[in-house]
């Protein structure tokens, strides 16, 4: 990568200088006076910012995240509808599976959206006492409708857990009205991947049942920092998030993201229509898509085509989660203009 890359991709996405310079400087110790300051101050900024009465954060990429949340899940109990409309849903599904959570599913083939009405039918019918789902579904950047959904819940007074991975950072939230929430360093805060990120509502429950690292309940004790966090990556979190959540970043990123998304659909290059998300999936027959890729990179533009349910189906992805200045997309609107443009 050299400094005209510009990184259009899913992660690890485009950092900011102070971000890349926090994180090459000398660790200092998780026991220290300064990181114990530092730790402080980012659950702070975070709590804030998201309406959130506690955030949690573990060493590990956002997989660990949804992880910690499905084993407070399994502890608080009852039974659960867990939603899944893509690769991260299904995901889910196969995390929760694995802990034996109690629960049915609402899945739907990959892009389709959830109908509210079944949603809430199920609730009632199953007495389902929480729900899971990813907000953004990243695989077809589908946006599943957060206030909705939380709404539903609230009615039925059923518990809320939200995987925001690429939601956080690059779409204005509150979450308020969720028990967690999850995101990682690597994507919308665009920092540097590593720290997985748990937004909680809810009191945490402690047990010696569960694996020690995803207890919340021990974090908690421990005032947050049980084991080794890299303060390398903390400080680096600290100064992205305040970079990313600034509404000339959210602006910029709407406006060019925008254009893309247009230029994109007009060319036919898009089957999951979502206009306000901040993640492109284009779908293309046959290897169109591969010379797409080969054509930004060439001109220093890195979109996501490496996931094995990407490589699968030949599709490639545009996502706007890193930090980002005007020339730079200004570069990405126009370089996708000409590749676009020219005969495949
Ligand atoms: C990226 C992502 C994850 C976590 O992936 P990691 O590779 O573990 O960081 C989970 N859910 C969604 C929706 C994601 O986009």
């Amino acid at each position: 990568m050299n400094s005209q890359t510009v990184n259009v991709s899913t992660g690890p996405v485009q950092i900011s200088k102070q971000v890349q310079k926090a994180f090459a400087a000398s660790p200092i110790s998780h026991r220290s006076k300064e990181f114990r300051h530092l730790y402080n101050d980012s659950t702070e900024f975070l709590c804030e910012r998201f309406n959130a009465q506690k955030t949690y954060l573990l060493s590990g990429s956002g997989t660990v995240a949804n992880e910690a949340m499905i084993w407070q899940i399994k502890l608080l109990g009852g039974k659960g509808l867990i939603l899944s409309n893509g690769e991260f849903g299904e995901r889910l599904i196969r995390q929760a599976s694995r802990a034996s959570l109690q629960f049915i599913e609402y899945a739907l083939a990959w892009g389709e959206v959830f109908e509210l009405q079944t949603l809430e039918n199920e609730i009632e019918k199953n007495k389902i006492e929480w729900i899971l789902f990813c907000h953004c579904e990243t695989s077809t950047g589908v946006l599943n409708d957060f206030d909705s959904i939380t709404e539903i819940c609230v009615r039925n007074n059923c518990r809320c857990f939200v995987d925001c991975m690429s939601t956080i950072g690059t779409v204005p939230l509150d979450l308020s009205r969720v028990a967690m929430a999850t995101a990682s360093s690597g994507k919308g805060l665009a920092s540097i991947p590593g720290l997985a990120i748990i937004f909680c509502n809810n009191t945490v429950v402690s047990s010696e049942q569960i694996p020690v690292y995803f207890d919340l309940g021990m974090y908690d004790k421990k005032d947050g920092i049980p084991f080794t966090l890299s303060s390398n990556l903390l400080k680096a979190l600290q100064i992205s998030a305040r970079q990313k959540l600034q509404s000339n970043q959210f602006e910029l990123i709407d406006e060019y993201a925008g254009s893309c998304f247009d230029l994109l659909k007009e060319k036919c290059l898009l089957s999951f229509n979502e206009s306000r998300s901040k993640v492109f999936t284009v779908v293309q027959p046959g290897n169109t898509s591969t010379d797409l890729v080969v054509g930004l990179r060439q001109k220093n533009i890195i979109v996501s085509h490496e996931s094995e349910y990407l490589k699968l189906r030949k599709w490639f992805q545009l996502a706007f989660f890193g930090y980002y200045k005007e020339v730079q997309l200004d570069r990405v609107f126009k370089t996708l203009q000409k590749v676009l443009n020219c005969p495949i």
